[in-house]
């Protein structure tokens, strides 16, 4: 998506909406209109937005969330926090694939009314810009981005080269923890290696996962240092010609030194132990049956730079050969025959002649295939738009939800924790009479992740802020009001 072709297409967007804004608003804004759609079980999303966005959707939660503000306290904060508010760009996908960037809301009270007359299939987030984004054409160049949250988009699609199960856009769980390895392993990497305190989690509605770094420091950030920090954790650097080997940037310390750990980078070394090797060997290797396939297997192989340990699991590979109860236990094959090569690298290290370059690599088998794999382009620009949590996937009708990530493995995205918007409806319907009707809902844990994992946090970490500025801001004025004191009594000497 580029600029000129958004604005065009928003700008056109904005004029078709306006008919087709009229008759939405001369329409029954019925509730029970749509449940009807609701109880046949067929899920149009796009006539449910409505509804959802009228009673469910948390708008004052997601307003007070980009507002980085509790109460104001002086008539200029105040001025600011409006100005900052509204420089903050949400772009709406209406029907029909148009694109219209650049709405700007003051209060929670106005985005609420415009989402239910746009009535959007997706919002996006844009970032909070010089100026309010409405009047950008006034301000020319100076119009720029000048804040937003540090953004990390992870998609299953980007695993397909390693998944058995599905591809595409499909997941199931067996590929799901592959998410799960990835929160757990940049939520460490992102609050111990950046001193990060602020992260919301939250699963994208269809095949992945976004994080939201909301830390001032981290909203603050330069394109550049964006690009670094998405650098950092962008390990896995694709697949070689032909599918066959896969490349990673890890570096280990040279020869002999680089066995037995603590050669690689810390954190990856505290992710590779903790996280990335137990889940190969135990959830990984057994799901995806990697050590079954031909062509799994063969890719496997190509990196490993050794005959020996090569003809060792092609015979294991190609005679069948399955672990044996009694001596083994109950073991899956996959698992097992990833140990026997895991034994047939240990014995060629402890051989006459050692081929250093097997001492990596193992590691770099496990990490090129289960290492979050970032769509660091995302992360690398403070103008990417990014969907906004609690929005509905308009694929999958499922809610973008927040998910706790030190319980992601217990996130279902197949389950209710992922509640579809006419799931939803149907249930507010029923506790439609109840003040607290949306909390009863699938929603209200949602809400409670949010509050809980995040926003509490979050809040607190404002108020410390605001209250920082303004004893700044108190001495200023107190030191600007001694100055012009002592100038008074120069003056009568
Ligand atoms: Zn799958």
């Amino acid at each position: 998506m580029t600029t000129t072709k958004n604005e065009t297409l928003g700008e056109s967007g904005e004029r078709k909406e306006d008919v087709k804004r009229q008759k939405l608003m001369e329409d029954d804004d019925d509730f029970e209109k749509n449940q009807a759609l609701v109880k046949e079980e067929v899920v149009d999303v796009h006539s449910l937005m409505r509804p959802y966005y009228a009673h469910i959707f948390p708008s004052k939660q997601l307003f007070e969330w980009l507002s980085y503000e509790g109460a104001t306290s002086s008539k200029e904060s105040r001025k600011d926090q409006q100005q900052f508010i509204q420089n903050r760009e949400f772009c709406f996908t209406l029907k029909g694939e148009i694109f219209v960037r650049y709405n700007s809301y003051q209060d929670e009270k106005s985005l609420r009314k415009d989402l239910k007359t746009k009535v959007p299939g997706k919002i996006d987030i844009g970032p909070v810009f010089s100026h309010n984004p409405k009047n950008r054409l006034a301000y020319g160049g100076s119009f720029k981005p000048v804040e937003r949250e540090l953004v990390f988009d992870i998609d299953m699609t980007d695993y397909d080269d390693v998944r058995t199960c599905c591809d595409q856009a499909k997941i199931c769980p067996k590929c799901w923890p592959l998410m799960n390895c990835a929160v757990k392993v940049l939520d460490v990497g992102l609050r111990e290696d950046f001193g990060f305190e602020h992260i919301l989690w939250v699963y994208s509605g269809r095949r992945g996962i976004h994080a939201w770094v909301c830390d001032e420091r981290a909203r603050k950030l330069s394109d550049e240092e964006r690009s670094a920090v998405a650098e950092y954790f962008s390990v896995f650097k694709g697949v070689e010609g032909g599918g066959e080997k896969k490349k990673t940037n890890l570096s280990f310390g040279s020869g002999k030194r680089a066995w037995g750990g603590g050669k690689m980078h810390p954190r990856l070394e505290e992710a590779y132990w903790k996280v990335l090797k137990p889940f190969w060997e135990k959830e990984f290797l057994p799901a995806q049956k990697l050590m079954e396939s031909k062509k799994h297997f063969e890719t496997i192989l190509s990196m490993i730079p050794d005959a020996n340990v090569r003809q060792k699991a092609e015979f294991d590979f190609n005679t069948n050969k399955m672990p044996t109860v009694s001596r083994d236990g109950d073991v899956d094959v996959n698992t097992w025959r990833w140990q026997r090569i895991v034994k047939a690298v240990e014995d060629e290290l402890r051989g006459p002649k050692v081929n250093w370059d097997l001492t990596s690599c193992l590691q770099r088998i496990i990490f090129s295939h289960v290492y979050p794999r970032l769509d660091a382009e995302v992360s690398k620009h403070m103008n990417h738009l990014l969907k906004a949590p609690f929005c509905v996937h308009p694929k999958t009708g499922r809610v973008c939800v927040p998910i706790d990530p030190e319980n992601c493995d217990a996130f279902d995205p197949f389950s209710s924790d992922a509640p579809k918007v006419h799931e939803l409806l149907q249930e507010y319907k029923k506790f439609g009479a109840d003040e607290n009707a949306v909390k009863k809902t699938a929603m209200g844990k949602a809400l409670e992740t949010f509050e809980r994992c995040f926003w509490s946090k979050l809040k607190v970490a404002n108020e410390e802020e605001k209250k920082k500025k303004m004893m700044m801001n108190n001495n200023n004025v107190l030191n600007e009001s001694n100055k012009n004191s002592n100038a008074a009594a120069d003056m009568e000497f």
